[in-house]
């Protein structure tokens, strides 16, 4: 008989019994869902304290991450902890003052490092990864581009240069080859917003203000990434605005970028907002499918140099990935990164079959959760049917057509096979798919009504 159990056999026990959670786990997945300056910056500390049945209380460190936590990222949290313990549904905080001078202030007579530099330092070193060179220009980035450059040779030419885009189309590629450019001879400092607003939290709660001040202030030109996540807060924008000011006034340049233009950034002040339009404002759009194809080709290049690998990828490789990864240039990259891996085990160049079931589940992350099911959910409601009439064998054209635009469009957003998708509208076969996406292809091109109602359900689709 083992009724002793090792204090570990027993801990497992009661994580089964009770399921609690692995709060490890939990902080691996905040680092997903946040990326690496928000959890470094804020969500790292949290604690787990307690756990109940339908809450956990967690631990902060301060009064003010709490609030900041609590009023931009509680929902996300509870997600994401939602996904080891389906049955909480609600956080508690708890203030808990942690002893973490000694990382902040290395402050000896001698060493007249202060904190703010020290980790600082960390911040605003440039990947060697990211350069002008390797920028590949097309029409929707060539402005932003070329403002980016002229920034190099002469500073405050326009100040401040704004420039923003929806995430992963090459922001923080841009501003980090201007850091590579000029690092050399100029000082250049280069911080995300959220960084910006942690350390300034850290100076104002050490009394290190006038430090930080000077810090930021001494820069030739300063580059602040995601600006966006600067809002609320008086006190910091008040700051904001005032190194802004002080910068600009001495001839520094400054450079901004932002998910949003300027007038857009709705938390923030007004007087701020028009500061940050007073210069020169560029967006970058998102890539044609050209330009598309010409980055997957220039990262492949780069990857094989680096590696020094021999390999291939087929033409049709290249465009399914252009056509298929719209969202983002970095979600792009990451699958071309996820094929070459592929090729290399297998040392040919994938099929488009296999880059299906390669980045099947990348393709539907991307897509959120859509499959077969949940298109004809969207389908029937958008037409007023229920889903057993748009399954049905009926034939009228009230029913054949939106389950024709089902089809469609099950086959264009998923990667479930022809056959498959047959099987899901009720043992249809393959060739009734087939004739029903040559149908509705037909359709787009002659019928506004079909159009409008397939480009409405591609809106709710993606
Ligand atoms: P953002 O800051 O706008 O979210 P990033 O600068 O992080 O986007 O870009 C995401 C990824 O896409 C990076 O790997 C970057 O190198 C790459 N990328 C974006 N635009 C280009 C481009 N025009 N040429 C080459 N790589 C690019
Ligand atoms: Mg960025």
């Amino acid at each position: 008989m083992t009724d002793i159990l090792s204090k570990q056999n027993q801990d497992n026990l009661v994580a089964k019994e009770e399921n609690l959670i692995n709060w490890n786990e939990v902080l691996e997945k905040f680092k997903k869902t946040f990326g690496n300056d928000i959890y470094e910056s804020w969500i790292k500390n949290v604690k787990i304290k307690k756990e109940f049945n339908h809450y956990v209380v967690l631990s902060v460190p301060t009064r003010f991450v709490r609030d900041w936590i609590v009023s931009r990222y509680a929902d996300k949290i509870l997600d994401v902890i939602k996904t080891s313990k389906q049955s909480i549904q609600r956080l508690e905080f708890l203030i808990q003052e942690t002893q973490e001078k000694s990382d902040l202030l290395i402050h000896t007579a001698k060493n007249k490092i202060t904190a703010i530099e020290n980790s600082l330092l960390n911040y605003y070193r440039f990947s060697p990864n990211n350069r002008f060179d390797n920028f590949v220009v097309g029409e929707s980035n060539e402005l932003a581009y070329t403002a980016a450059r002229k920034i190099c040779v002469q500073s405050a030419h326009y100040n401040p240069l704004f420039i923003y885009s929806s995430v992963g189309m090459g922001k923080t590629h841009l501003l980090n080859s201007i850091g590579l450019e000029v690092g050399d001879t100029k000082k250049v400092m280069f911080i995300s917003a959220e960084r910006f607003m942690y350390h300034f939290v850290r100076a104002l709660k050490n009394n290190e203000m006038v430090k930080f001040k000077d810090f930021f202030r001494g820069a030739n030109i300063f580059i602040i990434d995601d600006i966006q996540f600067v809002n609320g807060k008086e006190a910091m924008q008040e700051e904001f605005f005032h190194t802004f000011n002080a910068l600009i006034e001495r001839g520094s340049q400054v450079v901004i970028s932002s998910d949003r233009p300027p007038s857009s950034l709705d938390k923030i002040q007004e007087r701020i907002r028009s500061r940050m339009a007073g210069g020169l404002v560029i967006d970058i759009q998102p890539p044609d499918s050209d330009l598309r194809i010409r980055i997957l080709k220039s990262k492949f290049e780069e990857i094989k140099m680096n590696f020094k690998e021999n390999y291939d990828l087929n033409e049709e490789v290249f465009k399914f990935l252009a056509s298929e990864i719209t969202s983002s240039i970095r979600e792009m990259v990451g699958a071309l990164n996820r094929i070459l891996a592929f090729s290399k085990i297998n040392t040919k160049s994938p099929t488009i079959y296999e880059c299906k079931r390669i980045l099947k589940d990348f393709i539907n992350s991307n897509n959120k959760s859509i499959n077969v099911e949940f298109i004809q959910n969207l389908v029937a409601s958008h037409f007023n049917l229920n889903i057993q009439e748009l399954l049905s064998p009926r034939r009228s054209r009230s029913l054949a057509r939106p389950r024709q635009i089902a089809m469609y469009l099950a086959k264009q957003h998923t990667t479930n096979s022809l056959p498959d998708i047959g099987r899901k509208f009720s043992n249809r076969d393959h060739t009734t798919v087939i004739h029903a996406v040559k149908k509705i292809d037909e359709l787009l091109k002659k019928d506004n009504d079909i159009r409008e109602s397939v480009a409405a359900l591609k809106k709710k689709l993606l």
